[in-house]
C-alpha cells in the first residue's frame, strides 16, 4: 500500500477516543442487518454449492455459514454488553469485527473466484458474482464508521472476483470484470465520504457535551483555586441541610477570612495573592481531610460545610485549620505569614436553615474578627440579640435627631489651682422612646459605622455653643470629636457654623479627640487640626494612655490639654506603677506647657493624689456627674453667689 493510500485509510489519530468509540459501536449498531446478510450469504452459497457439486466450493459455502454465525451471535453478544456496561468499548470488539468481516468477505470474494473457475454454469457464475457486487455495495454505508474496514472488504470480496472473471474469460466477463474493479474505487469513495459525514455528526456532538461540561464546570467551580465557587456552595448547603435525615442531625458551617489579605495583596500583588488562596485552598483541604467541603464565597473568603460535625467535632475541624495556618505558606519565593479568622454555626441548635446557619457563621465570624483575628468563635444567640439591638438602634438614630430625641449633658471640669469650673464637657444623651436612656459609648459607634456621626456632631457642636454662651466668659466647652471625623472637610465647615451662629470665641470651644485619629493618618489628619487651631481653636487629647500613648503625637501636634485616662486614677496610691505614669505625663505636660486633666476623679483621695501629682484639671464623678444645661447653670450661679469653689462645694454635697 502506498504511504499515501496508507495515511486515507488510517483511523484520523486527531479523533478523539470518544468518535472512535461511537464509531466502533455504530459497527455494532444493527445486529438485525447482520443476520440478514449473514443468512442471504449462507443461502446463496449454498445454492452455488449444491448446483456446482465441487467439494471446495462446498467448503467455502460452509466456512461462510460458519463466520456468518459466528459474526451474528458476537453482535448479539456485544449489544447485549453496551446495556450493562457504561464508557469505552474494549478494543478488542474493534479488531473482532475486522476479521470477521474481512474473512466474510474474502470467503464470499473466494466463492465467486472458485464458482467461476471450477464450474461452467453461466446461471452460477451470476449467482455468486451478484452475491458478491451486492455485498460490497451494502458494506460501503454499513461499515463507513471504520473506513478501512469497509475498503478491506470491498477490496476482499471485489478483487478475486474481478479476477476469477478475467481467468474465465468472455467479452462479457471482462466488462464485467473491469467494471467490479472499478467498483472498489467508487464504493471506497463513497465509505469515504459517509465516513467524513458521519465523524463531523459525531465530532460536533462530542464538542457539543465537552463545552456543556465546561460551562457546567465554570458555573460550580471557583476558576482560581479550583474549589465550589459560592453559587455551587449556597446550593449544596441548602441541599444537604435538607436532606438530613433528622432534624436533630448536626451539621457545621464555617465561615473563614484571611486576616489581612488585603495587605499581601497590596504590597506583593494580585499574582501572588492569588497564588496564596489556591494555597490556602489546599491547606483546607488538608485540614478538612474529607470531612467536608471548600468552597470560596469570594475574595479572601472560604466557607467549610461539615455534614455530621456536631460542636465538638466541629472544634477539632477549626483547631486543625488552625494549625495549618500556623506554617508559614512560601509563595514564589515569599515565605507569608497569614493567619485566619472563623465563624462557626453548627446546626440544629445554630440555625433552623441553611440561610440563617450561613449568616450565624458569618456573625461568629464578625466576633472572632473583633475579639482580635487569628481565632475562631462559635455562633450564639446573645451575638443575634446585640445585632438585633444594634439595627433597631440604627434605625431609631436616624430620625433622633429630627425627633429631638438627642440632647446634651455637660459635665464640669474643675482648675485644681483655684476649684473654679474651668471647662465644660458637653457628653449626649439619647432619650429613646422604647428602650429608654442609651449611653453615648453605645450610640456614638452606631452613628460612626452609618454615617450619621457628620449631623449628629454638628448639631452638638452649635448646641454646646449656644449653651456655652450663657457661662462665664472664662468657661469653655469641650465637644468630643469621632477619629471617623476629623478627616472629613464636613467638621471645620460645621465648626465654623456653630461658632458664627452662637458668637462664641474660638478659644472657648475645645475638641476632645482620641489617640486613634493618627491610626492611617495620610497626612490629613495634621492638616485639618492645624486649620482648626489656626481658627483659634483649642485641642484635647482625650483618654489618653489607653491607645498608642507615642511620645511622637505630643511632639508632632500643639495639643492644648492632655486629659489622662480615668483608668490611670483607679489606683493613684503613693507608689504605685499607674501613679508613676500619671505623674510622668502630669510632669511632662507642664514643661510642654499644656494643661493636664485628670479623668474619672471617683474619690478624695483620687483628687487629692491628682492635685499632688500636678494635673491642672480635674473631672470625675466625685466633683460631679454630667449634669443637664439647666443644673449646670444652677451650679454655676450658685458657685458665683457664694464665692464657692470645688472644696466647699464637695464638703456641701457631702453635708446635704
Ligand atoms: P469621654 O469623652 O472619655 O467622656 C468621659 C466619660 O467618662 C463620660 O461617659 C463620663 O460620664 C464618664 N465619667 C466622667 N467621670 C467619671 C467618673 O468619675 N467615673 C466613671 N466611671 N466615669 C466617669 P459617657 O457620657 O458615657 O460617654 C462615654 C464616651 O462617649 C465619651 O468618653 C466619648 O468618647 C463618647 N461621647 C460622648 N458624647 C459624645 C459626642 O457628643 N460625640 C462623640 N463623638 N463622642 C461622644
Ligand atoms: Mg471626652
Ligand atoms: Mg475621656
Amino acid at each position: 500500500m502506498s504511504a499515501n493510500l496508507r495515511e486515507r485509510l488510517a483511523p484520523d489519530s486527531q479523533q478523539s477516543a470518544e468518535v472512535r468509540d461511537s464509531l466502533v459501536k455504530s459497527l455494532y449498531a444493527s445486529p438485525a442487518s447482520l443476520m440478514i446478510g449473514a443468512i442471504a450469504g449462507g443461502a446463496l452459497s449454498f445454492v452455488v454449492a449444491y448446483h456446482a457439486q465441487r467439494p471446495p466450493i462446498t467448503l467455502i459455502a460452509c466456512l461462510i455459514t460458519i463466520v456468518a454465525i459466528s459474526r451474528s451471535v458476537s453482535a448479539v453478544y456485544f449489544q447485549r454488553q453496551l446495556a450493562h456496561q457504561h464508557g469505552p468499548t474494549r478494543a478488542i470488539w474493534g479488531m473482532a469485527y475486522e476479521l470477521g468481516a474481512w474473512s466474510y468477505a474474502a470467503l464470499l470474494g473466494t466463492l465467486a473466484f472458485a464458482t467461476l473457475l471450477l464450474t461452467g454454469d453461466a446461471s452460477l457464475h451470476i449467482l455468486s458474482v451478484c452475491l458478491v457486487a451486492a455485498y460490497s455495495g451494502g458494506i460501503s454505508g454499513r461499515n463507513a464508521g471504520r473506513v478501512e474496514v469497509a475498503i478491506g472488504q470491498t477490496c476482499f470480496a471485489l478483487l478475486p472476483t474481478s479476477l476469477g472473471l478475467v481467468l474465465a474469460g468472455g467479452l462479457g466477463y471482462y466488462v464485467l470484470s473491469a467494471m467490479l474493479f472499478l467498483m472498489i474505487f467508487a464504493m471506497a469513495e463513497i465509505t469515504r465520504t459517509t465516513h467524513r459525514i458521519v465523524v463531523e455528526a459525531l465530532q460536533g456532538k462530542y464538542e457539543k457535551s465537552q463545552l456543556a461540561t465546561k460551562f457546567e464546570r465554570l458555573a460550580r467551580f471557583d476558576s482560581l483555586t479550583g474549589v465550589e465557587n459560592r453559587m455551587a456552595m449556597q446550593m449544596r448547603l441548602r441541599e444537604m441541610f435538607d436532606n438530613r435525615t433528622s432534624d436533630k442531625d448536626p451539621m457545621s458551617v464555617f465561615w473563614m477570612d484571611l486576616d489581612r489579605f488585603k495587605e499581601i495583596n497590596d504590597s506583593l500583588g494580585h499574582i501572588i495573592g492569588d497564588q496564596l488562596l489556591c494555597a490556602v485552598a489546599d491547606r483546607l483541604a488538608r485540614a478538612l481531610d474529607h470531612r467536608g467541603h471548600i468552597a470560596r464565597f469570594g475574595g479572601d473568603e472560604f466557607i467549610l460545610i461539615c455534614p455530621g460535625a456536631n460542636q465538638d467535632i466541629a472544634q477539632q475541624i477549626a483547631d486543625d485549620v488552625m494549625v495549618e495556618f500556623g506554617h508559614d505558606f512560601d509563595v514564589s519565593g515569599y515565605h507569608l505569614t497569614i493567619t485566619a479568622s472563623m465563624g462557626i454555626a453548627v446546626a440544629p441548635q445554630d440555625g433552623h436553615g441553611s440561610e440563617e446557619l450561613l449568616q450565624h457563621a458569618d456573625m461568629a465570624l464578625y466576633k472572632a474578627k473583633n475579639a482580635g483575628r487569628n481565632r475562631y468563635a462559635f455562633f450564639d444567640w446573645k451575638m443575634k440579640e446585640r445585632q438585633n439591638r444594634t439595627y433597631d438602634l440604627e434605625v431609631g438614630l436616624r430620625t433622633a435627631l429630627a425627633n429631638g430625641e438627642l440632647l446634651l449633658h455637660y459635665q464640669p471640669i474643675f482648675d485644681t489651682a483655684t476649684g473654679q469650673i474651668a471647662i465644660c464637657e458637653a457628653l449626649m444623651r439619647w432619650d429613646h422612646p422604647v428602650m429608654g436612656r442609651i449611653s453615648p459609648a453605645e450610640f456614638i459607634p452606631i452613628a460612626e459605622s452609618c454615617s450619621l456621626i457628620e449631623p449628629i456632631t454638628a448639631w452638638a457642636l452649635e448646641r454646646a455653643c449656644q449653651d456655652a454662651m450663657a457661662w462665664d466668659d472664662h468657661v469653655r466647652v469641650a465637644v468630643n470629636i469621632s477619629p471617623a471625623l476629623i478627616k472629613s472637610d464636613g467638621l471645620p465647615r460645621a465648626v465654623i457654623s456653630a461658632l458664627m451662629r452662637s458668637g462664641l470665641k474660638a478659644r472657648r470651644l475645645e475638641l476632645e479627640v482620641t489617640e486613634s485619629i493618627f491610626l492611617e493618618d495620610s497626612g490629613r489628619t495634621s492638616l485639618i487640626l492645624l486649620e482648626l487651631q489656626r481658627i483659634g481653636l483649642r485641642l484635647a487629647l482625650d483618654d489618653f494612655g489607653t491607645g498608642y500613648s507615642s511620645l511622637g503625637y505630643l511632639r508632632d501636634y500643639s495639643f492644648d490639654t492632655l486629659k489622662v485616662d480615668q483608668s490611670f486614677m483607679r489606683s493613684v496610691k503613693e507608689g504605685s506603677r499607674d501613679r508613676a505614669i500619671a505623674q510622668s505625663v502630669a510632669y511632662l505636660a507642664h514643661s510642654l506647657d499644656v494643661e493636664t486633666v485628670a479623668e474619672g476623679i471617683e474619690t478624695e483621695e483620687q483628687l487629692q493624689s491628682a492635685r499632688d501629682m500636678g494635673f491642672t484639671n480635674v473631672q470625675g464623678f466625685v466633683l460631679s456627674r454630667p449634669i443637664p444645661a439647666e443644673d449646670l447653670l444652677d451650679m454655676m450661679r450658685v458657685m458665683a453667689r457664694d464665692k464657692s469653689n470645688v472644696v466647699t462645694l464637695m464638703q456641701d454635697q457631702r453635708r446635704a
